[in-house]
C-alpha cells in the first residue's frame, strides 16, 4: 500500500481531488506544486495511515521504509541532509484532516535541530541569531505538543530574560539570549519529563508523526468532531515538509491571508503578514501584525509575486482562498491554501460576484451560500466591532440582537412601549395570554423553557430576537428584579440580548440593521430557478403576511386563526362565547367575534393577492382563553363584569389532565358546530368581499387534528354548505379548497380513507412529533437536551424532523392520499419548514410546498434549491 506521497520540484505525485487522503493541507499542496506555485518541497503521509496506526499504536507495514525513502528525496530536491552538521535540513511535521479543524490538532516546526545541527544551520546561514532562535523554537513546540510540557513555562524564560535586559520585544533578543535561553529551556524539560531534550533528530522525527497520529484522539479534536459532525474514522494525514524561514532577518517574514475580504465579501486582498517571525507569531498574538497592504511598501517584488499567485489560486480553485506563506530572504513560499471561512454576508457578495465574473455557474453560486447561514442577514444584529461580556446564556431560540429596558410582564411590556420606550420582557415562560407583551417588546428572555417553548415558536414566527430557557436568571416577579450569581437587575435597567448566540449582556450595546442588499435578492431568484417545492408563509397576521410576501413567500400555508382572538378587546367576546351555557347565548358571541376575523381575513387575502392562503379553524382547547389564576380571574371579573364565580367555576370545567390530547381541534368542531361554522361564514366573505374588489383569491379551509375520515367527512359537509350559501349571496363562484392537517399517527396510517374527503394534506410536524414520539414539546425542556448530548437523538425532533421515524409517516401521509386523490396538494406546516435538513426531506418525498415563518422564507427557498441541486 502506498502511504506516502511526494511533492516537490514542481511534480506532487497526489493532487487536490485526493483530500480524502492526503488530508486538505497535503491536497493543497500537491496541487500547488503542480500548479507551479512555489512550495517548499515534501511529502505527505495518508489518513489510512492514520487510522491503521490508530488501531493498535504501529504503523502499518510500509510506513516507514517508505517514509525514509521520502525523507532521502526530500534531501536530494533540497540538497541539505537531515541530521548533518554542516547543511541540517529542517522540516515541518504539520497535521491535516479532510476538512480543516482550527486549532485541534498540532503542528511542529524546525524539527531536525539539535545540540549538534544548530552549529551547522549557523555556519550555512550565516546567522548565528536566526538558528538559535529556530532552536529555541523548536525545543518549546516540540516539549509542548510531544512532551506535554506548559507553553507558558518557557515563555515565563524569555519573559524573565527580557525584563532583565530592559527588552520589549522578541526580535530584540540576541544570538547570545537566545543561546543561553535554549541552555535553559533543556533544563526545564529535563526537570518536567525526568529525560533530557532528544537529540536524535530520526527519533524527533518518529515522535512528531505519532504525537500528531495522536492528536486525532486527544479530547479536544473529539469534541470539536462531536460538535461539527466530523466521523471519528477519517484520520488525520500527516505532511512532513522543508522548512523555509521567516526569522532569517528583515527580508523575511510569514503572514497570513484571503484572496477577498471574509467579512464583507469585497474583492481585495486581504490579510496580515510579521517582518521577520515563523507562522506561529501572527496567530499567538505575541507581536501585532500588520495589514498586508504594507507589504507592498516593504516588500514590492514579494508583493507583486504573491498577488500573482492568489489570483492564480482563485481562479484555479474557483472560491476564496485562505493562504498561508513565508518570505526567506526576499523568496516567497506558499504554506497552505484552503476555501475560506467567510459570513453570510461575504458568502453572497462573493458567490454574485464571481458568478458575475464568469468565474462560476449560476448553479455554483447558489450552492455556495448555506441556508443556515443566511438567516443572519435577516435580523439586527450586535455590531461585530463591539467588544462585551456577557453574564449568562441560554438556547438561542431566536436570533438577531435587542436592546432594551428589563419589563417583567406582558402588560408593563405594552404600556412602556406605548410611551416609546424599548423593552426586554424578561419572564419565567410566556403564554398565549402575552402575545401583545412579545409583539410590543424588542426582544424576550425566559427562565425556562426549550427551542419549541412557546415564547421560541412565538418570537420566531415574529423575527424576534429571543432566549429561552436561561436557566442562569432567577426572576422575582414581585419585587421586579432578577439575579444572576451576585448581580442583580431591576425593572428599567438597560440589557442586550444576543438570541443567536443565546448571551444576555448587562448595558446597551451597539446594534446593526440587516441589510437585505440587492445581491442577496438575486441569488435568492436564483435559487428559485432551481427549487422544485414551493415556499408559503405561517402567517396571522396582514403585517406578518406582507413581511413574508416582501421575503417572497408564495401564500400562507397556515393561519393560525386562534391567534386573532388575543387582539384587542376581541378575547371579551371570545371569553363570552366560551363561557355560554346554551348554543343561542354561543351564537350571540359568536356573532361578535365574526367581524373581527373577517377584517382580518381581507387584509391577509389582500396582502396574499394571487397566492393561496391557508386557514385552520380554529384548534386549540378552550381554557386557554379563559385567565387560570384567581388573580387574573378576579382581573378578567372586573373587566367584563361576569362574577367571579361563574368564571371559576368555568375554569375549572374546562380543566383537563392532558389538553393537548384532549378537547381540541376538530374536536370543537364536531362538538361546537356553530364555532367552525362562524369561521368559514368569515373566511368566505371576507374572501367574496375581497375578490368583488378585484383580488385574485384562493382560500384553503384547514381542519385541524383529524383522527378518523368521518371527522372530517361532517365538516367538509358543513363547510361545502356554507361556503355555497355564501357565494351564492354575494353572487359570484371562487375556487376553494378543503382539506386537513395530518398531525396524528392515525391520519397517516388512514390517508387513503381521509384523502376522500381532502383536497389537500398539510402535515403538521409538531404534533405529529408529540404523538408519534409520545413526547410533549412542552414538557421535553427538561430531558431532550439530555437526549442529544447523548446522541440518542442527533439533533431535537421539534427542531429538525425525526426523518427515521416521523418522516416515515408523512412519507406514507403522501402516498397513500395520492393513491386516492392523484391531484392531492401536500405540504408541511410545522416548525420544521424553516428547517434546510427537514427541507431536504419534504423535497425528497415529493411535497409540494414547505411552510415557514415569514423570516425563514429565505432560508427555506435557498434550502429547497440546494435540495433540488
Ligand atoms: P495550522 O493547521 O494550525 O494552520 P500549519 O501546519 O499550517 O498549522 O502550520 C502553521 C504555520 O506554521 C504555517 O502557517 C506556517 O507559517 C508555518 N509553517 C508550517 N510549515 C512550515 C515550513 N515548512 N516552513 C516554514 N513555515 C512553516
Ligand atoms: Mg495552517
Ligand atoms: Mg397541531
Amino acid at each position: 500500500v502506498k502511504y506516502v506521497y511526494f511533492f516537490g520540484n514542481g511534480k506532487a505525485e497526489g493532487d487536490g481531488s485526493d483530500k480524502n487522503l492526503l488530508g486538505g493541507k497535503g491536497a493543497g499542496l500537491a496541487e500547488m506544486t503542480n500548479l507551479g506555485i512555489p512550495v517548499p518541497p515534501g511529502f505527505t503521509i495518508t489518513t489510512e495511515a492514520c487510522i491503521a496506526y490508530q488501531k493498535n499504536k504501529t504503523y502499518p507495514e510500509g510506513m516507514w521504509e517508505q517514509t525514509l525513502e521520502a525523507l532521502k528525496k526530500l534531501e536530494e530536491t533540497t540538497k541539505k541532509k537531515f541530521g548533518s552538521n554542516e547543511n541540517p535540513l529542517l522540516v515541518s511535521v504539520r497535521s491535516g484532516a479532510r476538512v480543516s479543524m482550527p486549532g485541534m490538532m498540532d503542528t511542529i516546526l524546525n524539527l531536525g535541530l539539535n545540540d549538534e545541527t544548530v552549529k551547522g544551520l549557523a555556519t550555512s546561514s550565516n546567522n548565528e541569531r536566526f538558528a538559535y532562535d529556530s532552536y529555541r523554537r523548536f525545543i518549546q513546540m516540540f516539549s509542548n505538543v510531544v512532551l506535554g510540557v506548559e507553553h507558558s513555562k518557557f515563555e515565563k524564560l524569555i519573559s524573565e530574560v527580557k525584563k532583565g535586559k530592559g527588552y520589549s520585544l522578541d526580535t530584540d533578543l540576541t544570538a547570545e539570549d537566545w543561546k543561553g535561553l535554549v541552555e535553559k529551556f533543556k533544563a526545564l524539560v529535563l526537570n518536567e519529563t525526568g529525560k533530557p531534550f532528544p537529540q536524535d533528530v530520526m527519533e524527533q522525527l518518529k515522535l512528531a508523526i505519532n504525537a500528531v497520529f495522536d492528536s486525532w484522539d486527544n479530547q479536544r479534536a473529539k469534541t470539536y468532531r462531536k460538535i461539527n459532525k466530523i466521523p471519528d474514522d477519517w484520520g488525520t494525514a500527516v505532511n512532513v515538509v522543508a522548512m523555509v524561514f521567516g526569522n532569517m532577518g528583515n527580508d523575511s517574514g510569514t503572514g497570513v491571508a484571503f484572496t477577498r475580504n471574509p467579512s464583507t465579501g469585497e474583492k481585495e486582498f486581504f490579510g496580515e503578514f510579521l517582518i521577520n517571525a515563523q507562522g506561529e507569531d501572527v496567530v499567538a498574538g505575541i507581536r501585532t501584525p500588520e495589514p498586508i497592504a504594507r507589504l507592498k511598501d516593504e516588500m514590492p517584488g514579494v508583493f507583486a509575486q504573491l498577488e500573482e499567485v492568489y489570483k492564480k489560486l482563485e481562479s484555479h480553485y474557483k472560491d476564496m482562498q485562505d493562504i498561508e506563506f513565508t518570505v526567506e530572504k526576499g523568496v516567497l513560499y506558499m504554506l497552505q491554501t484552503r476555501s475560506g471561512k467567510r459570513t453570510a454576508r461575504a458568502a453572497v457578495k462573493i458567490a454574485y460576484d464571481m458568478y458575475k465574473e464568469g468565474l462560476i455557474d449560476k448553479k455554483t453560486a447558489v450552492l455556495r451560500v448555506a441556508p443556515e447561514q443566511v438567516d443572519q442577514l435577516l435580523h439586527p444584529m450586535i455590531d461585530p466591532k463591539e467588544k462585551y461580556t456577557s453574564i449568562a446564556k441560554g438556547l438561542p431560540a431566536s436570533p438577531g440582537a435587542a436592546v432594551g429596558r428589563v419589563v417583567f410582564t406582558a402588560d408593563d411590556a405594552e404600556s412602556w412601549a406605548a410611551k416609546g420606550e424599548k423593552v426586554i420582557l424578561v419572564r419565567d415562560e410566556t403564554s398565549p395570554e402575552d402575545i401583545g407583551g412579545m409583539h410590543a417588546a424588542e426582544g424576550i428572555l425566559t427562565a425556562t423553557g426549550g427551542m419549541t417553548s412557546h415564547a421560541a415558536v412565538v418570537a420566531r414566527g415574529m423575527g424576534k430576537c429571543c432566549i429561552v430557557g436561561c436557566g442562569a436568571i432567577h426572576i422575582d416577579e414581585e419585587e421586579k428584579v432578577f439575579t444572576v450569581g451576585n448581580i442583580t437587575v431591576k425593572e428599567g435597567d438597560y440589557i442586550t440580548i444576543n438570541g443567536s448566540t443565546g448571551e444576555v449582556i448587562l448595558g446597551k450595546v451597539k446594534l446593526v440593521e440587516p441589510e437585505l442588499s440587492g445581491e442577496f435578492a438575486e441569488i435568492l431568484s436564483w435559487a428559485d430557478e432551481f427549487r422544485k417545492l414551493g415556499v408559503r408563509t405561517n402567517s396571522d397576521t396582514p403585517h406578518d403576511s406582507k413581511v413574508a410576501r416582501e421575503f417572497g413567500a408564495e401564500g400562507i400555508g397556515l393561519c393560525r386563526t386562534e391567534h386573532m382572538f388575543f387582539e384587542g378587546d376581541r378575547i371579551d367576546a371570545v371569553r363570552e362565547m366560551i363561557l355560554a351555557n346554551t348554543e343561542e347565548e354561543r351564537r350571540k358571541a359568536l356573532a361578535k367575534v365574526k367581524p373581527y376575523q373577517k377584517e382580518d381575513f381581507k387584509g391577509i387575502f389582500k396582502a396574499m393577492d394571487g397566492f393561496p392562503v391557508t386557514i385552520r379553524l380554529l384548534d386549540p382547547p378552550l381554557h386557554e382563553f379563559i385567565p387560570h389564576t384567581d388573580e387574573d380571574i378576579q382581573k378578567v371579573a372586573n373587566a367584563s363584569g361576569i362574577p367571579f364565580d361563574v368564571l371559576k367555576k368555568k375554569r375549572d370545567e374546562l380543566h383537563e389532565f392532558n389538553p393537548m390530547l384532549g378537547h381540541r381541534g376538530c374536536r370543537l368542531g364536531i362538538t361546537f358546530p356553530e364555532i367552525y361554522e362562524m369561521q368559514v361564514y368569515a373566511i368566505m366573505e371576507a374572501a367574496c368581499e375581497v375578490a368583488k374588489e378585484g383580488v385574485k383569491v384562493y382560500p384553503e379551509i384547514m381542519i385541524p387534528l383529524v383522527g378518523h375520515y368521518k371527522e372530517l367527512e361532517m365538516l367538509r359537509e358543513m363547510t361545502v354548505r356554507v361556503a355555497d350559501e355564501v357565494m351564492k349571496q354575494y353572487g359570484i363562484t371562487l375556487k376553494y379548497l378543503v382539506g386537513t392537517m395530518i398531525e396524528l399517527p392515525r391520519a397517516a396510517l388512514t390517508a387513503d380513507e381521509i384523502a376522500q374527503y381532502a383536497e389537500f394534506f398539510s402535515f403538521g410536524t409538531n404534533d405529529l412529533t408529540q404523538t408519534t414520539l409520545g413526547l410533549s414539546r412542552d414538557d421535553s425542556g427538561k430531558f431532550l437536551p439530555f437526549y442529544v448530548e447523548k446522541g440518542i437523538y442527533k439533533e431535537d425532533p421539534f427542531v429538525s424532523l425525526d426523518v427515521n421515524g416521523v418522516g416515515q409517516l408523512v412519507e406514507m401521509g403522501v402516498t397513500k392520499g395520492r393513491k386516492t386523490r392523484p391531484d392531492l396538494k401536500t405540504g408541511i406546516c410545522g416548525e420544521h419548514g424553516g428547517d434546510p435538513a427537514s427541507i431536504f426531506f419534504c423535497h425528497k418525498v415529493g411535497l409540494n410546498y414547505v411552510s415557514c415563518s415569514p423570516y425563514r422564507v429565505p432560508v427555506a427557498r435557498l434550502a429547497a434549491a440546494h435540495a433540488a441541486l
